[in-house]
């Protein structure tokens, strides 16, 4: 036998088609800028670094080459220096770091623009070099930094363009050195750019698939809790079902045994059953006893405070009702007090040989009076309620300490 098909396969982020000039909607375009901004955060440090050294190692041929030309260059290469700082300082914190991407291009202008500049001014054969500053600036901010590719597509534009100005308006420069500078700096930011297109899709892609995952991981778990609340939930009354009765009552046994500082210091079980139930049916009819049910449950749960306390339906028309930390005492007054309720709600009950309308019986049972487990407290409330059943119904009995069946009068 082969197992069953999948008729709807998840979707994966892959199948979400990006269009060609990779914009999302607009709150997942947020989303990604924030990403991508973390992404890059982490490599803005090294890349940064790595850039510094090249500033620095500059410097240093430079004031080999010359003093004329270290003269000249050393303040516009300090000023690169300290931006490059700057810029690390904004990509290692938190709430500076959206200014990461700007600082980054701020950097680039900086080394092209000064580049250029000492080109024209520098009287030196190296002067020709500082022109590679253009190419070295897209370069730094398409590959090593990394920026949104449409920044970088603007900001490279801009930086080709200054340079491309300075040559124009320095004809002593010659038309062919003019052309080969443009025609490298094009070649280089091309390259630089169209990696940086390449990246950033694949990243676009890759948040789209996490983003999708995301989702379906959100659905699941809200999936998850209905299921686990329809699990332990009566569907009737609303009451926890006696599955998920019995393993709160384990736990709190549990901690209770374990002397956990969150336990409570003792648990006190009621367990009550609606008397001459099966004649209410036979009477009413089962639709009426379901309606019975519900409001009869409604007593103890409107009257439990305490997180941990809870209301559970224990069986057809058997109740269990937990409480922690309250004294036997208050427990028997809650019993006594529920019993009542239930009897001033008034649900006429023809069939019912103790009362003309609805009324309980209840077993009390305690922590204290030696049970050793959730079974065991169980089995003496069970015992007690048999016993008040057996007193004439529509009363309260308890396990006491010494193991023996009262009555609460
Ligand atoms: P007693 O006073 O001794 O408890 O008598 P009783 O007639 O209530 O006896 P018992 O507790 O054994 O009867 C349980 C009855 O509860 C049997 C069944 O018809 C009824 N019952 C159990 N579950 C449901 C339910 O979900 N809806 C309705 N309407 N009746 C239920
Ligand atoms: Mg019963
Ligand atoms: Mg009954």
């Amino acid at each position: 036998m082969t197992a069953p098909q999948n008729q709807n396969p998840l979707p994966t982020g892959n199948d979400i088609s990006l269009p060609w000039h990779l914009r999302l909607p607009k709150p997942l375009e947020k989303d990604f800028r924030l990403y991508f901004l973390a992404s890059v955060s982490k490599v803005a440090p090294w890349a940064l670094g790595l850039v510094s050294i090249l500033i620095a190692t500059a410097m240093l041929i430079e004031s080999w080459i010359g003093t004329d030309v270290i003269t000249n260059s050393w303040r516009p290469r300090l000023f690169t220096l300290m931006l490059a700082g700057g810029c690390v300082i904004l990509a290692r914190t938190l709430q500076w770091r959206e200014w990461l991407h700007p600082a980054t291009l701020a950097l680039a202008f900086a080394i092209a623009l000064t580049g250029n500049y000492l080109g024209v001014h520098v009287e030196h054969p190296l002067s020709y070099t500082f022109f590679l500053h253009t190419p070295m600036s897209i370069i730094m901010i398409c590959i090593l930094v990394r920026v949104p590719f449409y920044s970088a597509l603007l900001s490279s534009t801009v930086m080709i363009g200054a340079m491309v100005a300075t040559l124009i308006a320095n004809p002593e420069r010659t038309p062919f050195e003019a052309t080969t500078l443009t025609m490298v700096t094009l070649a280089f930011a091309s390259m630089s750019l169209f990696g940086q297109y390449v990246y950033e899709r694949l990243l676009r892609q890759h948040f789209l698939s996490e983003h999708v995952l995301y989702q379906h991981r959100n659905e699941l778990h809200s999936a998850n809790l209905v299921l686990e609340n329809q699990a332990t939930v009566d569907g009737l009354t609303g009451c926890i079902n006696r599955r998920g009765m019995e393993s709160r009552l384990n736990h709190l046994f549990h901690l209770h045994k374990q002397g956990n500082p969150d336990a409570p210091e003792r648990i006190s079980l009621l367990l009550f059953d609606i008397d001459f139930f099966k004649q209410y049916n036979d009477t009413y009819g089962h639709p009426a006893g379901d309606e019975c049910l519900k409001k009869i449950s409604n007593v103890p749960l409107s009257m439990v405070q305490a997180d941990t306390d809870f209301v559970a339906r224990y069986g057809g028309e058997e109740f269990v009702i937990v409480l922690t930390d309250s004294s036997f005492n208050d427990a028997l007054v809650f019993a006594e007090r529920m019993r009542n309720r239930v009897e001033q709600l008034g649900l006429p009950h023809s069939g019912s040989r103790v009362s003309q309308v609805v009324t309980i019986s209840v077993g009390v049972s305690c922590s204290d009076h030696g049970a050793s487990n959730s079974a065991e407290l169980l089995k003496q409330a069970d015992e007690a309620l048999y016993q008040a059943k057996g007193a004439g119904r529509n009363r309260v009995a308890l396990m006491n300490s010494q193991g023996l069946v009262e009555m609460l009068s």
